[in-house]
This record gives C-alpha cells, sequence and structure tokens, in this order.
C-alpha cells in the first residue's frame, strides 16, 4: 500500500453516478497477474467515503422505490442489451486484472448475464399474493417491498459473475445499492457500473466503493444500510455474519469450499477425467466451486491418475489473451502459498504425479505463473487436502468404496458443491439424497445452478439462510408486509376488543 504518490492510473470510486476520490488517501496496488505488472492504484476508502456514499443511495433510493416496474424494468433490459453487445470489453478487464483466459472470462459474463435476465422477470418475482373475503367483507394480500440501501462485497475470482449475482436482483426489487469488489481486481465493478448509468440507472442507486477492511466495516456497521451481500473466504464470511448480525442487518455470507468429485468404478473414466482437469484448473483453481479433491474408488484409481495426467500434458498455461488454457494467479503472494502446498503434499507422504512448477509458460517471465499440478495418494490429515488451496492443484484421494468415500465428504467443514461420476443412477440418487453439501452434480463437475435456481453451499461455505440469486435472491432483498383490509361497510362496525376472528 502506499500514500498516494503514484504515477500509474488511478481507480476511482463511483458514487452518484461520476468518478469520486473520496477523502482517503490510502490507495492499494492493482497487478497484471500475467506481467507483475503494478497496472493501477485503486483507492481505499475510509469510513467517511462509506458515509457519503451510503448517503448518497440514501438520498436516491426513495425515487427507486417509488419507480413502477415498468420503469425499473427498462432499466434492467436495456443493461442486458449492452452487456451483451459489449461483453468483450469486460472480458478484457478481467483478463487484464484476474489473469482468466479470454474464454473463461467470457463464460462468468454469461453466467452473470443470465441473472440478469431473471432479473429482468421481476414483475413476476415481486408479485404478492391475495386472499379475498378471509371475513365478511375483507380481503388480505401481500406486498413484496425493497429494503433500502443494500451493500454487496465480492470477491477477486469472479469480478464480474458475483456483482451479477447480487446487483440486478437488488435493483430491480427497489434497492439502492454501494458495492464494495475486491480490491485486487476492482475494474470490472466501475465497467458495471458505468453501464448501469448508461442504461438509465438514476444517478446515486448504484455506487462502487472500493476499499479493504476498513471500507467493509463501515459499510457493514453503517446504520443506514439494511442488508449485506458477502461471498469472500470462510473466516471472513463467519466475521461478516457475525457482525452484521449483531447490528441487526439482513445478512447472507458465502464462504470458502473444497469440493469432492467421487468416481465409482462403472463411471466413463474418460467423461471423469475430462470433469476433473476442467474442473480442477478452469480459471487455475481459483473458483469456489473448483474440484480440488478426487475421490477415486478402487480398482479404477491408476487408470483415472493416468487420463487426467495425460490431459495435463496438453493443457497451455500463459497468458490469458493468447489462447492458453490457463492463466496466472492473482497475485505473486498467492502463487507462492498454492505452490507451497506441492512441498507439503510430498512431506507428508503423497505421490506428486505433475508439479506444476516445472511448467512452461506461454507469457511474461514477471507473471505469477503456476501450472496444473496433480497429487495423489494425497493423506487426508495433510493440509494439502484439509486446506482450501484455491489454486491449479488436484488431489487424488483412494478410497474403498462409497461409503468411505461419502464419510470422507461428510467430515469436511465445508459445503458447497461436489459431483458424482456413475452410470448407476442408484447410486446416483442414493449421493444425492445424502450427502451434506448444497450443490450436487451428476456426471456434471462444476453443479452452479442456472439463474432461475438459487448458488449456495451448506455447513461453512454459507452463513445465513438465503442463499444467491433465483427466487432466494429477491426474497433476501425485499421484505414482505401482509395487509388485511376492509372498505367501508356499515354492518361491521362497532367495538370489540377481543382478538380479531373472521366471520
Ligand atoms: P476474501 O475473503 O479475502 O475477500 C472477500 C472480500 O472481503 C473482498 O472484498 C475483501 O476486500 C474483503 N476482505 C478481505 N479481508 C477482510 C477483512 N479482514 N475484513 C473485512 N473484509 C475483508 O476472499 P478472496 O480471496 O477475494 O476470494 C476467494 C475466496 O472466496 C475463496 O475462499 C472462495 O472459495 C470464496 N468464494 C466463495 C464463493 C461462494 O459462492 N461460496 C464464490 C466465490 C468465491
Amino acid at each position: 500500500m502506499s500514500n498516494g504518490s503514484i504515477s500509474t492510473p488511478i481507480i476511482d470510486h463511483r458514487v452518484g453516478g461520476a468518478p469520486w476520490s473520496g477523502a482517503s488517501s490510502r490507495t492499494a496496488p492493482v497487478y497484471n497477474p500475467a506481467t507483475g505488472a503494478v497496472s493501477a492504484q485503486v483507492r481505499l476508502a475510509g469510513a467517511a467515503d462509506l458515509d457519503a456514499a451510503v448517503a448518497t443511495a440514501s438520498a436516491a433510493w426513495p425515487a427507486w422505490r417509488d419507480a413502477s416496474i415498468a420503469k425499473r424494468q427498462t432499466v434492467l433490459f436495456a443493461f442486458r442489451e449492452l452487456l451483451n453487445a459489449r461483453k468483450d470489453e469486460l472480458a478484457a478487464i478481467l483478463t487484464a486484472e484476474h489473469g482468466k483466459v479470454t474464454s473463461d472470462a467470457l463464460g462468468e459474463i454469461t453466467r452473470g448475464l443470465e441473472v440478469v435476465e431473471f432479473a429482468c422477470g421481476l414483475g413476476h418475482l415481486l408479485k404478492g399474493s391475495y386472499s379475498d373475503s378471509v371475513s365478511t367483507g375483507v380481503d388480505v394480500y401481500t406486498l413484496r417491498q425493497p429494503l433500502g440501501v443494500v451493500g454487496v462485497i465480492s470477491p477477486f475470482n469472479f469480478p464480474a459473475m458475483v456483482p451479477l449475482w447480487f446487483v440486478p436482483i437488488a435493483l430491480a426489487a427497489g434497492n439502492a445499492v454501494v458495492l464494495k469488489p475486491s480490491e485486487k481486481d476492482p475494474s470490472a465493478s466501475v465497467w458495471i457500473a458505468d453501464l448501469f448509468a448508461e442504461a438509465g440507472l438514476p444517478d446515486g442507486v448504484l455506487s462502487v466503493v472500493h476499499g479493504d477492511k476498513e471500507a467493509v466495516d463501515a459499510l457493514i456497521d453503517h446504520p443506514a444500510v439494511r442488508a449485506v451481500s458477502f461471498v469472500g473466504s470462510t473466516p471472513i464470511a463467519a466475521y461478516i455474519y457475525e457482525r452484521a448480525g449483531a447490528a441487526g442487518t439482513r445478512v447472507q455470507a458465502l464462504g470458502g469450499a473444497k469440493n469432492h468429485m467421487l468416481v465409482l468404478p462403472d463411471a466413463d473414466l474418460d467423461l471423469a477425467a475430462d470433469a476433473a482437469v476442467n474442473a480442477g484448473f478452469g480459471s487455475a483453481g481459483e473458483r469456489c466451486m473448483a474440484v480440488s479433491a478426487v475421490l477415486a474408488v478402487e480398482p479404477i484409481a491408476d487408470a483415472l491418475v493416468a487420463k487426467i495426467a495425460e490431459r495435463m500434458a496438453t493443457l497451455r498455461t500463459g497468458d490469458g489473451t493468447r489462447g492458453c488454457d490457463m492463466g496466472p494467479l492473482i497475485t505473486r503472494e498467492h502463487r507462492d502459498k498454492v505452490a507451497s502446498y506441492i512441498d507439503i503434499a510430498a512431506a507428508d507422504g503423497a505421490d506428486v504425479v505433475v508439479d506444476g512448477r516445472d511448467v512452461v509458460v506461454d507469457g511474461e517471465p514477471g507473471g505469477f505463473w503456476l501450472g496444473p499440478t496433480l497429487i495423489d495418494r494425497v493423506p487426508l490429515s495433510s493440509r494439502a487436502y484439509t486446506d482450501e488451496i484455491f489454486g491449479p492443484v488436484l488431489s487424488v484421494i483412494r478410497v474403498a468404496g462409497y461409503d468411505e468415500a461419502l464419510a470422507i465428504i461428510e467430515a469436511g467443514p465445508y459445503g458447497n458443491g461436489t459431483a458424482i461420476f456413475t452410470n448407476d443412477g442408484g447410486a446416483a440418487r442414493r449421493f444425492q439424497r445424502e450427502v451434506s453439501v448444497g450443490m450436487v452434480g451428476i456426471n456434471v463437475p462444476i453443479p452452479v445452478p442456472v439463474a432461475y435456481h438459487s448458488f449456495g453451499g451448506w455447513k461453512a461455505s454459507l452463513f445465513g439462510s438465503a442463499k444467491a440469486y433465483g427466487p432466494q435472491g429477491f426474497e433476501f432483498f425485499t421484505q414482505e408486509k401482509a395487509v388485511t383490509a376492509r372498505w367501508l361497510d356499515p354492518s361491521h362496525g362497532g367495538l370489540n376488543l377481543g382478538f380479531p376472528q373472521h366471520d
């Protein structure tokens, strides 16, 4: 971090529909992970900056709350069209700051676009219910109303998709949003906010405030912030959940993961090997739904490991703009931490089948490179198994049968995603019912639900009862009001102090 005396470009906040520098002079470097060079300095907001952003959002909110469904829908449709037409621009930003390869960046945007399209159906999703004549001359109906100013705090690994999980739905529901993106790759959020402005969103309804812990704490502590959606690592998610909850703020906090892929002996091993490679190394393993542990049920482990290694030999690691399969990690520090798990696993007795430190890279030498790594026979006691590594390191654990595999998954602290590979429908059905994980794939390795279902894990992968997007997203960003109405009927006048009953 520096004191702001810098020559590289500055990434400003977006408050009130315009770039804004705020009062804090703190900044942090943003890197191009494929070169290792600092590409910009991002501002780090202080509590006074958050105050100003929330005040702007609070002032803009009533008019947006009162905008008709048709007006809000017009903005969302316009945003959808603009995003679809200009997604290449956003993909280039993702590659430049996160490092993910272009095809992966476009995939992330497409999954975000799905949520925008879902949010365009706000007319249906905000419908209340109506009961006619619950008592003589009395009707009961419900309204879904927005909360006010809501905060969204996002992680580095999906700089576009995670903001798009929440922002379109919060806005469609009539809230004003303050978005605090990851300070590691903040430009995607700025681009999204500018695109919303172009789509006709009134100034102040969506702000982007950059920052670190100081900004996050100020956002979740702010008394005018009515709800917080957080996505990030489990320790921070637990902290946010507790702190926001103690303040009486509605909160959903999605945390980390350690996802298992169970391969039964009857599985199609080519399909399973493709899936393990795609889900293990896509986005350099920096996905909360990445497969990080393959549970290979004997006797197929040797064959599966060989097939995975064979495929890994064909992967190209390098600059995301050069048509490579896998890009760099987010920072040098994270790259070194991920690489350290290779030594940890080896010291704990595992077999390093493919060591990503030996990779030949199609990119600049200063990039934060680590190639795909495969480690077999990882002991369950090793930190290479118990920690969320969040990098291109795939572990294989050999098990004797389904029950042993299920017990391993159940013993873990996380419950984000899992997958079973089998041709046995009975086994798959048993697994989907028995496993304590929020999102289950059957012959599908990254089971991220489509936008009209909701996304979220169990256990330490989600704190709070509401999942992200889908119907639960609309529930999270609204509060229901029940109205009991009687229009004037003189026959029902008179005093009665008893509890209301229906006749
Ligand atoms: P992170 O927890 O370090 O940061 C997430 C956000 O919290 C960022 O905006 C960051 O600025 C802020 N933050 C960081 N430290 C903080 C602190 N001490 N106090 C308050 N705020 C703080 O996570 P990350 O490294 O950006 O993202 C990777 C993690 O996110 C992984 O654990 C991954 O599994 C998880 N993730 C989960 C999901 C999910 O849906 N469950 C999705 C994506 C990522």
